[in-house]
Parts: structure tokens; sequence; C-alpha cells
């Protein structure tokens, strides 16, 4: 392997950091035939380059708790590239959250923003706070902290930070009334913003509907799609939510949903109504998955993942590495045919592995997911030329995206050897615009 070495280095490089070691391996892996075919890449270092964030920064954020107590967190933003446009990417507050984690998240979308078209580098932030059990004015004061640090590190046109784990509607509200107020100036330096204040309808549903999107074009390669399918989701947060919805508008059938305690299985499957009931649950009364079994009289899985289900489909919607090698094997004697990463890295290596020995249509988070951040794309340029689009015209917007996506990424694979291999194809699609954009602007 033509990347042995270089390896080696990073992981000695970048101690301890096992997620970035797992996401820079799995793209190295992919990259073989494009640096055989353009050596130009490796004389100009280009690997070595891609693989160093252009900076990353790491504050102290400190706040005050219902009772009076200082709390101390961490927060980083980790600008990774920006030779295709300025830095985009969420903001993830999790316990779990630290620099290898964001250095992984960093890295993927630099290459997921490139496949998406639009004019975007890679960057990840976040901080070790966990917003599960914290009043609303507790969240307020922690994002109040923590922008006033960031702010001085983005902007319009520099860095344009987004939601993720632990960020959504509420959390950006506080972050951008700080942005604003540190500032004085009214400028879309985030996206997922409210619609009366410059955010675009359809970016909540945009990463579970463009995942579903997704799904749908890699079935059609086989002649099928997603009506009457049984599908096993996992996650109840923002990208599992609006998976449900789309999957069951086009005709399949959810049978689970689940959040860090377990899994609900309802053979039956997620309809419109119990799927409102899920809406209120997790972003109104912000109550666990399990509640659902209750109110419905289904299965409930303590501690249990999703993929012990019977699925056509799956699509892993929580948090890195969550199906492993024996629950891609559970999954395949069941029958699946297709599986769509709504998360970022949910499928090891070894399950992925598995999924392309044994012939399942696999599409990786990059790829799948990439209806997020491309819609973010969108609010940021409605942003700049000051108009809105509604909502049909921005779910249009958002499949045709996918569309796109799916077939360069299809069409990459087939050239370089590995027809129907969409791991290989989405990562030489992305590589090749970012290391033929450094190649341009010459050597820093
Ligand atoms: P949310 O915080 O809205 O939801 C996350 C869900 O995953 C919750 O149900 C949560 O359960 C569960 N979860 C989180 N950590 C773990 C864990 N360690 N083990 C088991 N379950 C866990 O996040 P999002 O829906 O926004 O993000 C989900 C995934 O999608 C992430 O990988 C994210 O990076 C990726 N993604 C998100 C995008 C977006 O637009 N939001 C865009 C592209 C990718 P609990 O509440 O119990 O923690």
């Amino acid at each position: 392997m033509l990347t042995k070495e270089l390896m080696e280095r990073i992981v000695a490089k970048n101690p301890g950091e096992k997620e970035f070691h797992q996401a820079v391996h799995e793209v190295f892996e992919s990259l073989e035939p494009v640096l055989k075919q353009h050596p130009e890449y490796l004389k100009a270092k280009i690997l070595d380059r891609i693989v160093e964030p252009d900076r990353q920064v790491m504050f102290r954020v400190t706040w005050v708790d219902d009772k009076g107590e200082v709390q101390v967190n961490r927060g980083y933003r980790v600008q990774f590239n920006s030779a295709i446009g300025p830095y985009k990417g969420g903001l993830r507050f999790h316990p779990s959250v630290n620099l290898g984690i964001l250095k992984f998240l960093g890295f993927e979308q630099v290459f997921k923003n490139a496949l998406t078209g639009l004019p975007m580098g890679g960057a990840k932030g976040g901080a070790d706070f966990d917003p599960k059990g914290k009043s609303d004015a507790e969240v307020m004061r922690f994002c109040q902290s923590f922008m006033s640090e960031l702010y001085r590190h983005i902007g319009p046109n520099t860095d344009v930070p987004a939601g993720d784990i632990g960020v959504g509607a509420r959390e950006i509200g506080y972050l951008f009334g700080q942005y604003r107020r540190l500032n004085n100036r009214f400028e879309a330096v985030l996206t997922g913003k409210g619609i009366n204040w410059g955010g675009s309808l359809v970016r909540p549903e945009a990463t579970g509907y463009g995942c579903a999107y997704f799904c749908e074009e890699m079935l059609r390669t086989k002649k099928q799609d997603l009506k009457g399918k049984t599908v096993a989701i996992s996650g109840s947060g923002n990208v599992a939510q609006y998976a449900v919805q789309k999957v069951t508008q086009l005709g399949g059938k959810v049978v689970t949903m689940s959040d860090s305690d377990g899994t609900v299985y309802d053979p039956d499957g997620i309809d419109a109504k119990k799927w409102e009931f899920v809406m209120d649950l997790k972003n109104v009364r912000r109550g666990r998955i399990s509640e659902y079994a209750q109110r419905f009289g289904c299965e409930y899985w303590p501690g249990e993942r999703a993929w012990k289900a019977k699925c056509d489909i799956a699509m892993p919607c929580a948090t890195q590495n969550e199906l492993e090698k024996d629950d891609a094997k559970r999954l395949i004697d069941n029958g699946v045919i297709a599986v769509s990463e709504g998360a970022n890295m949910p499928c090891t290596p070894e399950a992925v592995e598995l999924f392309l020995a044994n012939g399942v249509l696999f599409a990786p988070g990059k790829a799948a997911n990439a209806g997020g951040v491309a819609t973010s794309g969108l609010e940021m340029y409605r942003n700049h030329i000051g108009i809105s689009w509604s909502a049909e015209e921005v779910d249009r917007q958002l499949h045709q995206i996918m569309v796109n996506i799916h077939r360069n990424v299809a069409d990459s694979a087939k050239k370089y050897g590995s027809p129907g291999n969409y791991v290989v194809g989405a990562n030489i699609t992305g590589f090749v615009k970012v290391a033929s954009s450094m190649l341009d602007q010459g050597v820093f």
C-alpha cells in the first residue's frame, strides 16, 4: 500500500485518536488507484497536508449552574481545510467529545462538503458539555460562554458552524444571540437558524430526508424502492426523526428507534401519529425513548441496539461505531439488502467489509448524510443574496443534490475499478476535488 508508511506516522503523531486514525485509514485505502494514476498528489505531499488541520482551537468554557456552582468545560473548533470554500461543519455537545473525535469528524466533513458540489471547506467543533438533564437557563449560559470565545474564530466568509449531536434549534438560537451581541452585527455566521431570523425551511429535515433519498437511489440501481420495505433506524434525535418521516412517506415501514438507553421495536411501524409523539417526547419534553414503548405497548430492549430487528434496510442515525461486526452478521443473516449511514461513521470497518463482501448496498455517511450540510450551504447562499425559498423548492434542491451525489459517487467507483462500491466512490470524488484545488493554490 502506497500510504502504509504515512499511516504509521499519522498514528504515531496523533496518539490515542483512534476515531481519527480509523477515518484516515478508510480514506487512504480507497485512494490507491487515484494515487497510481496521479503521482503528482504524492509528489506535492497532498496526503501529508490533507491530514493536518489548518488550525485547531481549544478553549476553556466557564459557566454557572442553577445551584450557583461554577462549572468548567473544554471547547474546540478544528478548522480542517478551506481549499474549496469557507470552513463549514457542525458543533457537538456531548460528554464524549475530545480532540480525536472532532478531528475524525472534521476530516470526514472535508470530503462530504466537496461531494455536495457547493463551495464549502470542512471543520468541526463542540465541547464535552452534556445538555442532557440541564435546564434551559443552564444551556443558555453554557452557549453564551462557549460563543464568547468561539466568535473571534468564525465569520460568514471564514467559518460557519451548524448543529450536530446535542446542538439543535435551541442551542443554535442561544449561540447566534451571543454572537450578535458581541459583534453588534446581524450576519449569517451559523446555519440551522430559526425561520424568523435567516434560517432555511427544510434544514431540520435535510439530513434524514437526504439519507432516505440516497437509499432510494441505491435501491433504484437494483430496480427496487422503499415501498413495502421494513426499515430499522437507530437514534431518535434530529437525523433519525426525519429519516423515519421520509422513509414512511416513501412507503417504508420503520420498526425501531433508539437512544443511548435502549431500543423500541414496533412491528406495526412508526406511523405519522406515533412519529408526532416522538417529536414531542424528544424535542419538547426531552424524555427517553422507552416512553414510546409504554405509550404504544410495544417491545423495549434496554441497553440493546436496533440491529437484531429483522429488516430489509438499516439506517444507523445515532453515533460513530454503533454498528459492529456481529450486528452486521445478524443483519445479513436476516436478509438486509441496503444500509444507509445517517450518522457519521456509525459502522465499524469490519462491519462495512462484511456488507460489501455480501453484496449489501452500502452508503457511507459522507455521501448519505451530506443532505444536511448541503442544505446549510443553500441557507448560506440564500443569506448572502437575501432571498427566501419555499419548503418545496428547498426539498427539490436537496433531492437533486442527493441524486447528483449518488451519480457522481457511483461513476467514480466504476471509473476506478470498484463498481458498486460507494465507499471508494465517495472518498475518491471528494478527495480529487479538494486535492486538485490544493495543487492549484500552491504549497502552504
Ligand atoms: P441528536 O443529538 O439530535 O441525536 C443523537 C441521537 O443519537 C440521540 O438519540 C442519542 O441518544 C443517540 N446517541 C448519541 N450518542 C450515543 C451513544 N454514544 N450511544 C447510543 N446512542 C447515542 O444528533 P443528530 O441526530 O444531529 O446526529 C446524529 C448523527 O448524525 C451524528 O453522528 C452526527 O454527527 C450525524 N450527522 C448529523 C447531521 C445533522 O444535520 N444534525 C448532519 C450529518 C451527520 P441520547 O439522547 O440518549 O444521547
